[in-house]
């Protein structure tokens, strides 16, 4: 009788496989827990999430690339599986750098799916790197960056809002 293994397409019922890396890019300006709601979702399906926060904007006072790495960094200091790193220039190179098998990104909206699909497409036939667009969980749809920038601007309490 075939178990639920057996029934693997995959060599070796799937296992034996290198292991698995993907990336989540973004600005994380600040890593929300809508963010790490996605690695979480990621290090169900891959052995690895690389996390890479883009370099290619910096304003003036605003929280620099590097200091957001550092505190996604430590946020997973005791996480083996989630790696940490800043790059500036295309995404589809840093993916390449780090032996990726594809790119994750969280959409909680139309407008989201639409930029989404677009960036996917251009990753795909350019640089043949494949995107995984995971939705937003529910309780973290409303969720952004800017909100959080926001709420910080006029002195509210985020604490809930972060990891
Ligand atoms: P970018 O500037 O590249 O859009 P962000 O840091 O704003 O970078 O977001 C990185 C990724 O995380 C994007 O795919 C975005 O859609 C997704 N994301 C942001 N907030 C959430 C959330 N609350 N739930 C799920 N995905 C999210």
């Amino acid at each position: 009788m075939n178990t639920s293994a057996d029934n693997s397409l995959l060599l070796g019922g799937g296992k034996g496989r290198g292991l698995s890396a993907v990336l989540f890019p973004g600005s994380f300006n600040p890593f929300t827990r809508g963010h790490a709601d996605i690695v979480r979702r990621a290090l169900l399906m891959f052995d690895e999430v690389v996390v890479g926060v883009g370099c290619n904007e910096s304003k003036a006072g605003a929280v620099s690339p590097e200091e957001r790495a550092e505190k996604i960094r430590k946020l997973y200091a005791g996480n083996p599986r989630v790696r940490v790193g800043c790059y500036s220039g295309l995404t589809a190179d840093f993916a390449k750098a780090n032996g990726v098998v594809a790119i994750v990104r969280g959409v909680r909206s139309f407008a989201d799916y639409e930029y989404e699909m677009q960036m996917a497409d251009v990753n795909r036939q350019l640089f043949g790197i494949e995107t995984i667009i995971l939705p937003a969980s529910p309780e973290f749809a409303a969720l952004s960056s800017s909100v959080v920038r926001e709420l910080l601007h006029f002195g509210h309490d985020v604490s809930d809002l972060l990891p």
